[in-house]
């Protein structure tokens, strides 16, 4: 099985996702590490698809990082971005979250746990390389 459809398949087993391919995974993998925290930290809420209103919101917010990511589908991930486009309190909340979550899911979701170790090798564009391919590409 290649990986675009395992990445199709891994959106799929969760809720209706607008975002495509690999940028489907990473919310998968970010969704699955935050219904983790929260279920562990705040005991979760039913009326929240299982999170609090918090953890919600930064789900939310996490998601409209990754719909504007410069980068697209060939993005770092967000803890070796050189951009980092997420404000300083969403950004110390999702280290916090990774760091608590990220050795859980290694058990409950291996697929996404090994595609998040592989895309921590992926090579980093310079963000100045980012915008001169982005001009180009308007030009
Ligand atoms: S932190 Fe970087 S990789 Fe993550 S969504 Fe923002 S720009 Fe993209
Ligand atoms: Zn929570």
């Amino acid at each position: 099985m290649n990986i675009t459809r395992m990445n199709r398949q891994a959106a799929q087993a969760a809720d209706p996702l607008p975002l495509p391919g690999r940028l489907g995974r990473e919310f998968v993998t970010m969704q699955r590490m935050v219904h983790i925290w929260c279920r562990d930290k705040h005991g979760g809420d039913v009326h929240h698809h299982g999170l609090c209103v918090d953890c919600s919101d930064f789900l939310a917010y996490a998601q409209r990082r990754l719909e504007k990511c410069p980068y697209g589908e060939d993005k770092p991930t967000c803890a070796k971005c050189p951009i980092h486009c997420y404000k300083r309190a969403q950004r110390e909340l999702a280290r916090d979250i990774m760091r608590y979550a990220g050795p859980r899911m290694t058990l409950r979701h291996p697929w996404l746990a090994l595609m998040h170790l592989v895309d921590k090798v992926r090579k980093v564009e310079h963000p100045m390389a980012l915008r001169r391919r982005s001009v180009e590409r308007v030009d």
